[in-house]
């Protein structure tokens, strides 16, 4: 339950805080759009102050992931550049081929690949699938939720459930696993898939490996913004034409921000169960601020939706000002993209290949 995930997060910070070495952390997004602020709020922000805080990152890119629930992938390329300049805005410091240090090329640095450099990764799909059964995979409410959204918008999902969206969580599974994540930055969609992410080492562990732990269970880290709720009250998301993307200009967060569902209450007060939207809106403020969102209530008191507003978009614009400006100073160096995604293909590849023949040794499938 996200009570418990969110409880089990509060003491996993304690962990990280004492020993981040500990910890490897696997997180990543679908390249189907540029980041929203229920990215930056949900995990994004995490992913940055982990590494900061000697955590190992690794960052997935989902290219193969894209057309789970759509027809054609669009601009995958375009979008793959758009996540790595929100990452790079937002402060991660990724793996490079020049950069040097305790684990070879690329020392501390985030290694940030796409699914498609990775084919070892890709093949430890195989062995995982056969740990669970399709009734499990159609349990699992968020793969249910996205088919329904798909299905809405029309296109692919028309056709009912694709085989690659009912296989999405052991696809993640293979992210998680294939480099001995423990820790997965997410928002609340997100638990689920980890729950089949544990389940799937679990069952490896006893099935294949004769109890040996070979993998390790990753635990979720929830932030204090899991679910940041878009213009019509609905999850932010990509997909959904609901977002406040981080590349917004202030005018253009402005407008969306005036554009988003409220209630008709005079009082503004923080009441995430009876007024969500407004409740959402509060949280945004008072994390751009480093205040509760309480506080930021008060300080609207009875000025109404407007004032509030008015409030969230001069938050919302300061707070992202210094990252929107690294992103227009990153916009003309796509060597530099181009250089991160290489060394993190190379890297994660590394791994991935070691993984698989871990696997394959404990299945009895080399010689
Ligand atoms: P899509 O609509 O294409 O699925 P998305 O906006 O849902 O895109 P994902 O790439 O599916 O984004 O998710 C990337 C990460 O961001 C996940 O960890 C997810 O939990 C988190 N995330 C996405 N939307 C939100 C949100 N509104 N609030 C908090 N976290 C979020
Ligand atoms: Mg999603």
């Amino acid at each position: 339950s996200v009570v418990a995930a969110q409880r089990r997060s509060a003491e996993l910070e304690q962990l990280i805080s004492s020993d981040p070495g500990r910890f490897r952390v696997l997180t990543g997004d679908r390249p189907t759009g540029p980041l929203h602020l229920g990215h930056y709020f949900g995990t994004l922000a995490n992913r940055v102050r982990l590494q900061a805080a000697g955590v190992e990152v690794f960052v997935v890119i989902a290219d193969y992931q894209v057309i789970t629930d759509r027809d054609v992938a669009g601009d995958v390329r375009g979008n793959v550049r758009e996540l790595l300049l929100d990452h790079l805005a937002a402060g991660l410091v990724p793996r490079t081929a020049t950069s040097t240090g305790p684990d070879g090329p690329g020392g501390s640095g985030a290694t940030v690949f796409t699914h498609s450099a990775v084919p070892a990764l890709n093949q430890l799909v195989l062995p995982f699938l056969s740990l669970v059964t399709v009734a499990e995979l159609q349990r699992n409410p968020t793969v249910k939720a996205e088919a329904a959204a798909a299905a809405a918008r029309g296109g692919a999902a028309g056709r009912g459930m694709s085989g690659l969206l009912l296989t999405y969580p052991v696809h993640q599974a293979a992210d998680i696993l294939f480099c001995g994540a423990n820790l997965v930055p997410v928002g609340q969609d997100q638990l689920p898939h980890l729950e089949t992410a544990r389940v799937i080492a679990r069952r490896f562990n006893d099935r294949y490996a004769g109890g040996r732990e070979v993998f390790a269970g990753p635990e979720a880290l929830l932030s204090s913004a899991p679910l940041l709720l878009g213009t019509d009250g609905a999850k932010m998301s990509k997909s959904a034409g609901n977002a406040i993307p981080l590349r917004a200009s202030a005018d253009e967060t402005a407008r969306l921000i005036r554009s988003a569902r409220t209630d008709a209450q005079r009082r503004t007060t923080y009441d995430p169960v009876h007024r969500p939207e407004v409740s959402s809106l509060l949280l945004t403020a008072a994390l751009c601020r480093g205040t509760t969102p309480e506080a930021v209530a008060e300080e609207v008191g009875d000025g109404g939706a407007a004032a509030l507003k008015e409030v969230v978009t001069e938050a919302v614009n300061e707070h992202l000002r210094p990252l929107r400006q690294r992103r227009r100073e990153l916009a003309d160096a796509d060597d530099h993209l181009r250089a991160v995604l290489a060394a993190g293909g190379e890297h994660a590849g590394a791994v991935a290949d070691r993984t698989l023949a871990t696997v394959n040794q404990a299945l009895g499938v080399t010689c």
